[in-house]
């Protein structure tokens, strides 16, 4: 079945500029901004400008280019935030969540980087 984007998604909105976001970087194909509730000190999501909604159809169905600005780009981001454990910082935790089981609640392809203090173990149980 082919992927269905929802245009009226709060990230079209943001990337239409019809919504204020804390722009950290933006490049040709992406952009990394700061989430609205935060999880940890640091937490950042990087999106695709492309209409993707989630990980499987960005991989998918994007280009190389918009695939590796995506990955550059999220690396920058890591640089900016001196959270790159080969930089010299202490590491993050990059996450894509999608759909219902993976607790997707923006259906447009994010990746979170989250970092600033110790995270823990992937998943809590129950
Ligand atoms: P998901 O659950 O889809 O993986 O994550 C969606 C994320 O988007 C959540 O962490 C949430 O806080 C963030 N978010 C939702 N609405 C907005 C918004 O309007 N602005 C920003 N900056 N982040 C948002």
């Amino acid at each position: 079945m082919p992927y269905a984007y929802d245009d009226t998604n709060i990230f079209a909105r943001i990337l239409r500029g019809e919504i204020p976001n804390k722009t950290l970087v933006e490049s040709a194909h992406t952009l990394v901004f700061h989430d609205i509730r935060p999880q940890a000190p640091v937490h950042v999501l990087v999106i695709p400008k492309g209409r993707y909604v989630d990980f499987a159809h960005f991989a998918a169905e994007a280009s190389a280019e918009e695939i590796a600005d995506f990955h550059r780009t999220a690396a920058r981001a890591c640089a900016l935030l001196g959270v790159a454990p080969g930089d010299g910082g202490a590491g993050f935790r990059g996450i894509s969540n999608a759909g219902d089981n993976g607790h997707q609640e923006v259906p447009h392809y994010h990746l979170h980087i989250l970092a600033g203090r110790p995270l823990g173990p992937m998943l809590s149980h129950g």
